[in-house]
């Protein structure tokens, strides 16, 4: 364990020396004064590393995390961060990301009990019961992702709605509300389509993104209703043996059934945020 974190330093100093050698007095700069002009409200998943997947040296991105990227009216962590980011620094732009197959919206769709965080992702089930009808309607495969990306432009309203960001358009300083998700299959970031400027755009912004979403999911079902079903495998005229670690049970093992409903189980389990 100690060699472990050991190496973290070490990678630390590489870090360091080599960030100095591209661009000789980076750190002394950066001690004088950050200047981001983004502030980036994202899921604390570790596959979602802020600045790197957009390319962003250390000062130019102003970053908050937390499980399923939640911005809670109550929440002083994250409105005092989206205070000082609009505030103090300044930034033009407030990006809310989440990503496909988040943990914390799977456990929240799902109503899987994880321990305290269930507390926390009450908000994203909130989200959830408010477009019951709609995400229920759908194929239980699209949920997740649907879940997510509904999660964005809630979050986003969100901060369209707090105080911080309310006075700031008040005053006439430029503040850009936006929604993104991020695919972990690819690593490519989405724009939602929820750009909001100012009080005015807040509505017709929310109701343009989510027709948007709309649409994505119902091409998705129409490519998945158009795709060509395999054609089913001819019957076996003896069954093999099966090797003890395989074994299945009854008509379960014939259709395959039973192996795909474990993995969905286990899928379900959320080891991420
Ligand atoms: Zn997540």
């Amino acid at each position: 364990m100690i060699n472990e974190l050991k190496d973290l330093f070490e990678r630390n100093r590489q870090w360091a020396d080599q960030t100095e050698a591209r661009e000789p007095g980076f750190f002394s700069r950066l001690l004088k004064q950050q200047s981001p002009q983004y502030l980036w409200i994202g899921c604390a998943d570790s596959r979602v590393p802020a600045n790197e997947l957009v390319g962003l040296l250390p000062g130019e991105l102003f970053v908050h995390r937390n499980v399923a990227n939640v911005v809670a009216h109550s929440d002083l962590n994250c409105l005092s961060v989206l205070q000082f980011a609009v505030d103090a620094l300044r930034v033009e732009h407030v990006i809310v990301v989440g990503h496909s197959n988040c943990g914390g919206v799977k456990a929240a769709l799902n109503d899987l009990r994880v321990g305290l965080v269930d507390n926390w992702l009450r908000h994203v089930q909130d989200v959830r019961d408010k477009h019951r009808d709609w995400l229920f309607s759908i194929p239980v495969e699209l949920r997740i992702d649907a879940l997510c990306e509904l999660n964005v432009l809630e979050q986003a309203l969100n901060v369209c709605q707090t105080t911080v960001v309310k006075d700031a358009w008040l005053r006439g300083q430029s503040v850009v509300v936006h929604g993104w998700v991020y695919g972990l299959h690819n690593g490519l970031l989405q724009d939602l389509c929820m750009n909001v400027s100012g009080p005015d755009d807040v509505v017709p912004a929310y109701e343009q993104a989510l027709q948007a979403l709309y649409r994505r999911v119902e091409a998705l079902q129409a490519a998945q209703a158009s795709a060509p079903t395999p054609a089913p495998a001819p019957p076996a005229p003896t069954p093999a043996p099966a090797p003890q670690a395989e074994a299945e049970s009854g008509a379960e093992a014939e259709s395959g059934r039973g192996r795909r409903r474990g993995r969905e189980a286990s899928a379900e389990v959320p080891p991420e945020a």
